[in-house]
Formats: C-alpha cells, structure tokens, sequence
C-alpha cells in the first residue's frame, strides 16, 4: 500500500525496527481494535494503540479526544451503544474482525483488565477470579497508576497479537500490586464449561 511522507515520517522509528518494519506497520495500519470500555486502563490502551498506527479503533465517543486527530493512518470509529453497554469489567479490549461502521463482527481475541489483573482470554477475569480469590484492594490514590501500567501492559500484548510476534498472555494472570511494586504471572485454566472463555 503506498503511503505518503507524513505517514512514513510519523512511523519512522517503528519501520525501521527489525521486529516491526514496513510489512509489521501494515499489518498495525490494517487491524481493529475495539475498546469497549472506560477508565485510566482503557485510556493508556487507545493511546498507546494510536501512537503504534493501529488502523481502526472503535471506542465511545467521549475517548476521541485521546487520539491526535491530524495523526496519519488512524480511524476512530463510535462503538455502537450495546457495546459501549457491556462493559462488565473494568476493561475489555478487542482485537476484531469490524465492518466499516466498526461494529464488532467477530473477535479473534480478547484481553481484559479488572482488579489489579490482566490476560488474554483464556482464562477469563472470572476464571482469574476463581482460582487466585479475591484481588488485593488499591488505594484509590494508586489505583488509576496501576490500571495506566496495565494499559500499558495489555497495549503491549495486543501489538504482539497483531504482528504475530513473542508469547501471548494466555493461560496466565498478570497481576501488579503497586502497593508493594510487585509484578507476578500466575498460570490459571480456564474453567470447564465457562462461557467467557469457550467463545475466546
Ligand atoms: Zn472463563
């Protein structure tokens, strides 16, 4: 696809990169990501996304201020209501396969932040929450920090499902305790017969 100079100078830095280059910023240009959620999480994962040149992002209306709307190659789509609606956790990313209106057709894979976790289902929040029990309570002074680095965290793991790169966070449970600044990777099943997961 051919791109115009202030699309390749507003990548440069990622198409010069061995792991991204310009086939990896295509592969970014041409994804959807659907964010149906709000909140400091939701926030670092759509800016981190728009900086990365993710194609499309479906997010609620509200959240269009976080993407630079002179930035080269980027979309942002209004999620429709009953997405926007659906927001049973804290956060809940989607990479998806969307129509031009960006309603979700499809989601070829789901993230999630809620409570001081993160991963890729599956396991689902509610599987995490089933086999490590109740999470640690942050002070509401440290909860916003700590979303922002999961943000951060799952913005992450979202570019390396895009450009098919590292390994996933599946089967496990990020979680980040910024009380005691600790970081730890649990491995956690999914639970049989739990629907969340079944359908990821
Ligand atoms: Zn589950």
């Amino acid at each position: 696809m051919a791109r115009d100079d202030a699309y390749v100078e507003r990548y440069s830095r990622q198409l010069i990169l061995a792991e991204i280059g310009p086939r990896g910023q295509e592969r970014l240009a041409a994804a959807r990501v659907a964010i149906p959620a709000r909140g400091a999480a939701a926030e670092h994962v759509i800016a981190y996304l728009a900086a990365a040149g993710v194609g499309t992002l479906a997010i609620a209306p509200e959240q269009r201020a976080l993407v630079d709307p002179d930035q080269p190659g980027i979309q942002v789509k209004t999620l429709p209501r009953h997405e926007r609606d659906d927001a049973r956790v804290g956060f809940d990313a989607v990479l998806v396969d969307a129509d031009a209106a960006g309603d979700v057709v499809r989601a070829r894979r789901r993230f999630w932040i809620a409570d001081g976790r993160a991963a890729e289902t599956p396991p689902c929040h509610d599987c995490a929450a089933a086999a490590l029990g109740a999470p640690a309570a942050a002070p509401d002074t440290l909860a916003p920090l700590r979303d922002a680095l999961l943000g951060t965290v799952v913005a992450t793991e979202i570019v390396k499902a895009i450009l098919d790169v590292g390994a996933p966070l599946t089967g496990r449970v990020l979680t980040y305790d910024a009380t005691t600044a600790t970081v730890t990777t649990t491995p956690v099943a999914a639970r049989p017969a739990c629907p969340r997961c079944a359908a990821a």
